[in-house]
């Protein structure tokens, strides 16, 4: 059963994030051999990189809304671009990654457009001619998990976690893949936040939710001092640093860190927690990473439940450590 799908492919500074790709890869095999994928980008002034970069990947039409008003995050401006983009495509389901903008969008564009709605999205089941389609998505903070299905004649509004699902590779350009590149015209509707400047928090590091591996300092990390042998850690594993609630609040860290229940949500490949009991707000934040390697001098600190590999010890004799080995490797 071949279906149109329509993905919002979020960017960042000029770039497509992951997420987009992931998006797409997942509008494809949703789509189904006979089906139609669809893209629309927010763009200021030119989106041709990013344009070819969804078409070789299998995008069949790139809608590029483009307007001023869609620089700095307005949801106004986006819901109304995107909005354009499902009234011309009219697809069976809009796919968005489950970023902080994803978040946001998604609920309100159901409700815009009398879609059905299905949130944090980490896996996808097929019967493989698209007629059963499942949607798995933990709750309970990743205790337990629920399949969702479409109900056929509707719209739906799809978000998928980050690092997740596959990305959609470039096709083989022999299969000869076209693709079109459209103008997406909206009307721009009063908007009623305005951005006055972005401030950066994450000191250039790899953005936490699309990192392959993250190492977290809890309140065992002591002082923000007491972070920098696990940013050389993350820096040997090409990883990036992440925190528990524990050590924001000590004030150690920024909270634009925090991973868990009230923070970010993060699914590496490697998750290394650092002096991090393991309570239930931080393991709702990370529990689903792919290895999880815990570090802390209480053997019967909660974190070890969840953890494959655990190391009892001093983080600060165990971390540099790891780095001094990974560096010799
Ligand atoms: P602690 O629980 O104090 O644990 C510190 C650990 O470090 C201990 O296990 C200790 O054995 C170990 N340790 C100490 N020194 C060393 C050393 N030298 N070497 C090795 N190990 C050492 N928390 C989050 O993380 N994210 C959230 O999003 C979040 N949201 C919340 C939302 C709500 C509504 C509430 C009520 C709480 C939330 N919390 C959240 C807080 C959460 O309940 C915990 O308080 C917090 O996660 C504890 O942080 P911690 O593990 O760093 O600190």
């Amino acid at each position: 059963m071949s279906k149109t799908i329509l993905v919002f492919a979020e960017s960042r500074s000029g770039s497509l994030r992951r997420v987009a790709l992931e998006a797409l890869g997942a509008a494809r095999r949703l789509a189904g051999a006979d089906g139609e994928v669809h893209a629309v980008l927010a763009s200021f002034g030119g989106a041709a990189e990013e344009a070819a970069a969804l078409a070789a990947r299998g995008a069949d039409v790139v809608h590029i809304a483009d307007d001023p008003s869609l620089r700095a995050y307005a949801p106004e401006a986006y819901i109304a671009a995107i909005g354009a983009a499902i009234a011309a495509v009219r697809p069976d389901a809009l796919l968005l990654g489950h970023t902080a903008m994803g978040r946001e969008l998604a609920p309100r564009l159901a409700a815009a457009h009398g879609a059905g709605h299905i949130a944090d999205v980490t896996a996808i089941e097929d019967s493989g001619d698209g007629s059963d389609v499942g949607f798995i998505r933990p709750l309970y903070a990743g205790k337990a998990f629920e399949r969702r299905s479409f109900v056929p004649g509707r719209p739906w509004v799809v978000t998928v976690r980050p690092n997740n699902l596959p990305a959609a590779e470039p096709l083989d350009a022999a299969a000869g893949h076209t693709a079109a590149v459209k103008e997406l015209p909206f009307t721009v509707p009063p908007l009623y936040t305005a951005v006055r400047g972005l401030v950066r928090r994450t000191s250039g590091q790899l953005d936490l939710a699309e990192a392959d591996v993250v190492v977290s300092g809890g309140r065992g990390v002591r002082s923000a001092a007491g972070f920098e042998p696990l940013q050389a850690l993350a820096t040997a594993l090409g990883g990036a640093v992440g925190a528990s609630r524990g050590a924001c609040d000590a004030g150690y860290c920024d909270y634009a860190l925090q991973i868990g229940q009230t923070g970010k949500v993060v699914t590496p490949q490697l998750y290394i927690a650092c002096g991090i009991s393991g309570a239930i707000q931080h393991l709702a934040g990370m529990s689903q990473s792919r290895v999880i390697v815990a570090i802390n001098k209480d053997p019967d600190a909660p974190i070890f439940g969840v953890a494959d590999y655990g190391i009892v010890g001093d983080l600060f004799e165990v971390v540099p450590l790891l780095t001094a080995e990974l560096q010799r490797a």
